[in-house]
């Protein structure tokens, strides 16, 4: 069986008291899939900044690494309400989601700030999960593949050969949070897609990046999506805040 990496993001919800009942659930349903330290399977959860040190004080036993779910770009300073890659670091945070479409699309993010802070991430010692996607309309119009090359070059063109230390989210943003899913063979193509782009760029990094797919990734159709060549896991919104759902995709593949 191929390991997946199955990560969380939880985006703006949660409640110290709901946060400690989820995250007490997952681990009871989980059970020895979350300790077993002969699990393959990377698993990972991005919360909401306040709730890093609650999550890693009730993760710490297990195997569900801690994420953040942005960072900035610069390493310290005055940029207020922003957080350092460090600081994140200093909460146990193994993961930082960059690029996430809500950023792009409610904080205009573009693909320079995106690669910068893909950088900062890796400079603190954190692995940045790069998000990469097509809005519907460019869907529709047959941009897919020139979105998601032009927004992965820019991460390749500042990274370089850093880009081993990173994981791709392919994440149509058409398909996020809507309950519409692409067909394997749809994501599929985009998956190999991005893998060849990596591979022309550095062959070695192409083998081992995880390219996972995001978008509306639930426990009834995530079986055939990860069961594709390139897809290597799961970037997983809405399911993540259902012990359950996210249990169930965690169990993927074991
Ligand atoms: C996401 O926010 O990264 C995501 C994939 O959301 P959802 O699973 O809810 O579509």
């Amino acid at each position: 069986m191929r390991p997946l990496t199955i990560i969380g993001n939880w985006k703006m919800n949660g409640s110290l008291s709901s946060n400690q009942a989820l995250l007490a659930e997952m681990l009871s349903l989980g059970g020895s899939l979350f300790k077993r330290s002969d699990a393959k399977t990377q698993f990972g959860l991005c919360v909401p900044y306040p709730y890093l040190s609650q999550a890693q004080g009730l993760l710490k036993d297990s195997r569900i690494a801690l994420g953040a779910q942005d960072v900035s770009d610069h390493p310290y300073g005055a940029y207020t309400g922003d957080v350092s890659a460090q600081m994140l670091g200093e909460f146990g945070c193994r993961y930082v989601i960059v690029g996430h479409s809500e950023r792009r699309q409610y904080h205009h993010e573009g693909d320079g700030v995106v690669a910068r802070k893909a950088r900062a991430a890796l400079q603190a010692g954190l692995v940045p999960i790069i998000c990469v996607g097509e809005t519907e309309e460019e869907h529709d119009d047959g941009k897919t593949l020139a979105v998601v090359r032009r927004q992965l070059q820019a991460v390749l063109d500042l990274l370089q050969g850093q880009i081993a230390g990173c994981l791709i989210a392919y994440e149509p943003v058409w398909a996020i949070g809507t309950g519409k899913v692409p067909t394997p063979t749809e994501a599929q193509d985009v998956h190999r897609e991005l893998r060849l782009q990596l591979a022309k760029f550095d062959d070695e990094a192409a083998s081992k990046v995880a390219i996972l797919y995001g978008g509306s990734l639930k426990p009834d159709n995530a079986r055939e999506l990860l069961a594709m060549p390139d897809i290597d896991g799961g970037l997983v919104g809405g399911a993540s805040l259902s012990a359950e759902e996210f249990v169930a995709l965690c169990q993927e593949n074991q």
